[in-house]
């Protein structure tokens, strides 16, 4: 090392505190990287690699990027999963001795980007922390762009950690190494990379410094531990006070729905099954969001819908109110338009990254506030009046950026421009000064112009020799002899200075350099003021978005004719012609048809579903499930009338194409997600499970499929959705109390199927399948043959069933023609076997709720 120039020494150990991430290490206007790092940005960022001299044997690796693009450079090395630590030089490299003393002072990383190129304005960048302490697994997660803190903690069981991590999305996960390690390989899975830092120190000192002493106390072991790791990661890589940081937001997971990550994909909440996009999902739907922090907040709420019924029905009043009234919505609309993200400006704002720009930005966007909070209070809801009840407009500080900052300020706030006249005396004076001598430059020019005749004699500027006077070549000779000193020679002109130009050049440089210095003192002033105000504008922040949310599921539910659901603490979920609200919106020319659900404790909690492919079965299970969820997170429901309980946790098994994961086989995936519904479902769950018992042979599948269904059926006691290929289940329907056969109605006509999708009671003619491949165009001689063979195979079990099976076209004309007394409609179809025959009493009770 000693042979190295003292600047690469100085390199060399600062590097030795960045072991882990790009140094970029700033030489002027450039920040610089060398050896290994130079080597690997090169290549990651498509930048020449080259070389210098620094004393040792062979030439460095080097490679630079300016320091004004720097963000995109960050950015692109951020989205690859590395970490930056940005290196300055912290002091006057005029007034240095030697090598000019750097420092790093922040390092990027995933999780912690503030850098707007790097975040998606509508969703969350969260770090999260992991603990294994007391007993149980801590989890801190954190978005440092809008200062969200939300903290707690599960047992000791790995999936339902993953669950909870599964939430965050987290860009970065860091925390106790066994942890970390257990959750590697689930997060392999994953649609974007995770960085993982393994961490074990507790920053008890930077804890105590960030958040009160009480909420700190009240922490349970696990929770206390992640937060204190999080937070010293955080502290030590960004180096400065989070001030917009100090809440902590504790809650119970089982405050809120579980959902495990399979079932939030498979109904596509968040993220397509096929290419993981937003677009038709239940996100994309019912966004009408009108400011960022809007969407965020809804993607929150889809990912944790309640359990409180309280809560979600103070939601639905609020939703309620806006869905009437259009004016309203209207209204609401046009003022959250012109809010800014205020999340991320107030965290821009703490973290001392807000410009100009985002200052005006936010007073833009708090003059509109009071509008807002007009239009809540004269809304007639309950939820809009208590929620802008105690939040302050934060008029004064929106004024206070008026008075400072002018109307269209520089991005940059190092470089002057910022400060409107009249804030400051002697910021005027100076600005006076170098307005002033800006006019004596003028006049010099037209001065010379006259005494020497030279019509194109010029002044101009450079930071090389500053202020200087300029005569072309061909005008030389005009040039009286002496009468300036020459400073520089181009290759068409002359450039001269006299001692009067350079005495006002001094005046107005220094005149410059003092009000870019007192624009910034003063800009920073007004910055750290605001940053003291964090709390006030936070909690207006998260007032903004949730009316913004509510809004949305307002006009949502108008456009998609949603109704209120009825949310209810008892088991019965009934819904009346239920539509898949996504599967509708993007469906084109042709008609959804509705379904109706009544899955009750007294009759029927289980329905096993059976038809063909592309009967729409797997549509309807997903339809139920998205009422339920979208009745928990508060908004309305595609049907005529629901009325939806509580529901503690919804559990899918979806066949998807991509189950194979590491080489388990379809029916391995399948075993094991169905072990964990027998452990975790309870009688408040919905259990969904389509397509029971495939990829294994027919007979274990069979088997195995009955004696899943009976467990639910018996032993969990929750309502559920099965569908299956074995017809042959059908019979479960007579020794099963809480279960109904019921099938999507295909239509039998001269050239073939149609689908009707509409579910109706019975099991499905197992003969469609045949119909399908018939559509699909095989052989007349294939079609007829395998015909003949289903019947020589389905004969026994025909025999014991025939008498039960319906013909779901049949069912749905019985249902059509039977005129049923409404007493026998309410008959428990317990009570009066009616299986035998289909009598029409039983096809038309069933086909009356559905
Ligand atoms: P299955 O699970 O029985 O194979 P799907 O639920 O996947 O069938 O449905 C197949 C297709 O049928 C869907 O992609 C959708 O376009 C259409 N579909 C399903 N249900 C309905 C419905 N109720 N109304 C109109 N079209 C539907």
């Amino acid at each position: 090392m000693a042979a190295y120039t003292p600047m690469i020494q100085q390199y060399l150990s600062i590097k030795e505190g960045a072991k882990d991430a790009f140094l970029f290490f700033r030489l002027g206007d450039f920040y610089e990287m060398f050896f290994d790092d130079a080597i690997l940005a090169a290549r990651e960022l498509e930048i020449t690699l080259t070389g210098r001299e620094g004393g040792g044997d062979e030439r460095i690796p080097m490679c630079g990027i300016p320091y004004h693009s720097a963000d995109g450079y960050i950015a692109r090395l951020i989205e690859k999963g590395y970490k930056v630590a940005i290196c300055e030089q912290v002091e006057d490299p005029s007034a240095a001795k030697g090598v000019v003393r750097r420092e790093i002072i922040r390092t990027v990383t995933p999780g912690t980007v503030m850098e707007t190129k790097s975040l998606a304005d509508k969703a969350n960048n969260f770090i999260v922390g992991v603990s294994i302490a007391g007993g149980g697994y801590g989890l801190a997660a954190c978005d440092l762009t809008t200062g969200e803190l939300y903290v707690t903690s599960v047992p000791l069981m790995l999936d339902v950690l993953t669950d909870e991590l599964n939430v965050y999305h987290p860009a970065e996960i860091i925390g106790d190494e066994e942890v970390l390690t257990a959750l590697q390989p689930v997060a392999a899975g994953w649609n974007r990379p995770v960085l993982f830092t393994p961490r074990q120190t507790m920053e008890r000192q930077a804890l105590e410094s960030q958040f009160e002493r009480e909420q700190l106390e009240s922490l349970t072991e696990p929770r206390y531990r992640a937060i204190s790791l999080l937070t010293g990661y955080l502290t030590e890589t960004q180096k400065r006070s989070l001030g917009h940081v100090r809440r902590i937001r504790v809650y119970e997971p089982n405050q809120f729905m579980i959902l495990d990550p399979f079932t939030r994909r498979n109904l596509e909440l968040t993220e397509t099954v096929r290419d993981r996009s937003k677009k038709g999902t239940l996100l994309w739907l019912l966004d009408k969001t009108r400011t960022s922090m809007g969407a965020r907040l809804l993607r929150r709420w889809i990912d944790k819908p309640l359990l409180s019924k309280s809560g979600i029905d103070a939601r639905l009043e609020a939703v309620d109110k806006l869905h009437r009234d259009l004016i309203l919505r209207d209204d609401l609309r046009r003022e959250l338009s012109e809010i800014y993200d205020l999340e991320r400006l107030v965290g821009r704002v703490a973290f001392g990254s807000a410009n100009g720009r985002d200052l005006n930005a936010l007073k833009t966007s708090l003059q509109h506030v009071p509008a807002l909070r007009a239009i809540c209070e004269s809304s007639g809801s309950a939820t809009l009046r208590g929620l802008v009840a105690d939040v302050d407009d934060c008029g004064d500080l929106a004024d206070m950026i008026g008075t400072v900052i002018v109307d269209e300020p520089p991005i940059s706030v190092r470089e002057g421009g910022l400060i409107r006249a009249g804030y400051d005396d002697y910021l005027d004076q100076l600005r006076d000064a170098s307005v002033s001598g800006k006019k004596w430059l003028a006049d010099l020019e037209r001065r010379e112009r006259e005494a020497t005749g030279i019509k194109s004699l010029k002044i101009g500027y450079n930071k090389v020799f500053g202020y200087f006077l300029e005569v072309s070549k061909a005008n030389l000779s005009m040039l009286p002899e002496g009468r300036y000193e020459r400073k520089q020679t181009l290759a068409n002109a002359e450039r001269y200075v006299t001692p009067e130009l350079k005495e006002k050049e001094r005046l107005i440089l220094e005149a410059e350099e003092k009000m870019v210095d007192l624009e910034y003192a003063r800009f920073v002033e007004l910055r750290d003021h605001l940053a003291s105000h964090m709390h006030r504008l936070q909690r207006l922040a998260e007032m903004v978005a949730e009316i913004d949310v509510y809004q949305s599921m307002a006009t949502v539910s108008s456009e998609q004719r949603f109704v209120r659901p009825e949310v209810t603490e008892s088991y019965d979920l009934i819904v009346e012609d239920g539509r898949h609200p996504v599967v509708e919106a993007v469906m084109e020319g042709v008609p959804f048809i509705a379904n109706g659900t009544a899955l009750t404790d007294e009759a029927f909690a289980m329905l096993l579903i059976t038809g063909p492919n592309m009967a729409g079965k797997s549509t309807y299970m997903r339809q139920v499930a998205l009422i339920c969820i979208m009745a928990q997170i508060g908004c309305f429901v595609p049907a005529k009338k629901a009325v939806v309980p509580l529901i503690d946790r919804i559990f899918t098994r979806i066949g998807a194409a991509d189950d194979l994961i590491g080489g388990q086989s379809t029916f391995m995936v399948e075993m094991k997600d169905i072990q964990t519904m027998t452990e975790k479902a309870t009688a408040r769950s919905l259990v969904i499970i389509d397509e029971l018992g495939r990829g294994t042979s027919t007979a274990e599948g069979m088997a195995i499929a009955q004696a899943v269904i009976e467990f639910v059926h018996t032993e969990v006691k929750c309502k559920a959705l099965v569908s299956t290929h074995f017809h042959e289940l059908a019979h479960l329907e007579d020794s099963l109390p809480r279960l109904a056969n019921a099938c999507m109605a295909v239509q039998e006509n001269a050239g073939g199927v149609t689908f009707l999708r509409k579910l109706v009671p019975g099991a499905a003619d197992s003969s469609y399948g045949i119909y399908c491949a018939q559509l699909a165009g095989l052989p007349e001689s294939i079609i007829s043959r395998a015909y003949m063979l289903l019947e020589s195979l389905e004969q026994p079990a025909h025999d014991r069933h025939a008498a039960r099976e319906v013909s779901p076209a049949h069912a749905l004309e019985a249902a059509a023609a039977a005129e049923v007394p409404t007493s026998l409609m309410a008959d428990s179809t317990r009570s009066v076997d009616l299986r035998p025959s289909p009598s029409m009493g039983a096809v038309a009770e069933f086909a009356a709720t559905y």
